[in-house]
């Protein structure tokens, strides 16, 4: 493996933590971003990597993204991220959830974790009996997933007011790629409001009955980004925005819930040259990442809400100097966030 500051994702992080235990079989990596905001927090990934160098480039690349996305929420807390290499057989045990909360706990609370792929509830739970610095466990306002939906909901409507005129979403088309707790719970808020539907998911099933619940029309997967509609919301994994998949958009507006949209990262001007306007990912997704509040300073419900409806004006900030610049509006974000966390 490369040293890793010398691979192109790292950033100047604070802190870059090896973890190994050998009795538990534990080896895992605690990046810190940036705690320039305050503690970094971001969830932990439990992944089989092919190669050690690929859970490296996640956790400094995905721990940079939570600074970002933090900064660009308004919160007080910076960024960091920690991956677990799985074996191939993902074995997992309590003594390897144990040796992992030790060491976010020597961390002293610069690092925040909370749940992310391949790590559950019940897991977050075992973290939390070693470790105050553990997010999102029962109780403390538990799945996210609701809490990012309303954001991107919200994020919709503002894309709709800049690009077609109105945020008025009756009779508007939005095609939803991905129908789980994000993409499920947008649906049910633009339904409410008579925007006429199109989804997808690779678990037709699943699309199919939400469709029947809300008067829907369901679409294939790999055709949902292409649909007749106005607005397309990526929902389910990343990297769906590419240079074959951007040319057959016909909707004006790209505004979703994924993480990562953007393939290489640079397909934003591509976007920008069609004239789509898109949300950044992790602007209009922020609202799992606000949740977090209630463990670093025990905002509630209300706190939460009010944080969540900044969401719009962020994106608003962002497309305003997008248009001022002539910048895509990711790099115009990417800006804005490096200048709120002392790196302008
Ligand atoms: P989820 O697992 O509940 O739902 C994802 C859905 O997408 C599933 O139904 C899955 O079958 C479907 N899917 C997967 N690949 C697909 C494809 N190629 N085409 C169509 N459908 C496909 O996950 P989620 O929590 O709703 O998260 C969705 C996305 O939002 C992810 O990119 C996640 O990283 C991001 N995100 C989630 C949160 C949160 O609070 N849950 C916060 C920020 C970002």
């Amino acid at each position: 493996m490369t040293a890793f500051w010398a691979e192109p994702d790292f950033d100047a992080h604070e802190q870059v933590t090896l973890v190994h235990d050998r009795a538990s079989g534990l080896t895992a990596i605690i990046a810190v971003h940036s705690t320039h905001l305050g503690p970094a927090a971001g969830g932990t990934r439990f992944w089989h990597y092919a190669q050690a160098a690929d859970a490296m480039r996640d956790a400094l690349r995905l721990s940079r993204g939570m600074s970002y996305k933090s900064a660009m929420a308004g919160l007080p807390a910076g960024g960091g991220k920690a991956v677990i290499l799985a074996d191939a057989a993902r074995s997992k045990s309590d003594a390897m959830l144990t040796a992992f909360a030790r060491a976010v706990d020597s961390l002293g609370g610069r690092y925040i974790t909370a749940q992310d792929v391949g790590i559950t509830e019940a897991d977050m739970v075992a973290i939390g009996r070693h470790t105050p610095h553990a997010a999102g466990l029962p109780g403390q306002g538990g799945d996210p997933g609701p809490y990012t939906a309303r954001g991107v909901y919200l994020g919709v409507k503002a894309a709709a007011a800049r690009a077609l005129g109105t945020d008025d979403l009756a009779g508007v088309r939005i095609a939803i790629q991905g129908v789980g707790s994000v993409g499920g719970g947008l649906a049910r808020y633009l339904a409410a409001e008579g925007a006429v539907l199109t989804l997808a998911d690779l678990d037709t099933d699943r699309a199919a009955r939400l469709a029947g619940e809300l008067g829907a029309s369901v679409t294939a997967a790999d055709s949902v980004l292409a649909a007749e509609a106005d607005i397309v919301c990526p929902c389910a994994l990343g990297a769906v925005l590419t240079e074959v998949s951007i040319p057959a958009i016909k909707a004006r507006v790209v505004a979703g819930g994924a993480n990562n949209q953007l393939a290489t990262g640079s397909e934003g001007a591509l976007l920008r040259e069609r004239g789509i306007l898109y949300a950044p990912d992790y602007v209009i997704n922020a609202g799992g990442i606000i949740n977090v509040l209630r463990h670093i300073d025990g905002a509630g419900d209300a706190e939460i809400n009010a944080r969540i409806d900044c969401i719009p004006s962020r994106l608003e900030a962002v497309w305003k100097e997008s248009e001022a610049s002539g910048l895509s509006s990711d790099v115009v974000a990417d800006r804005m966030a490096q200048q709120l966390i002392g790196r302008g």
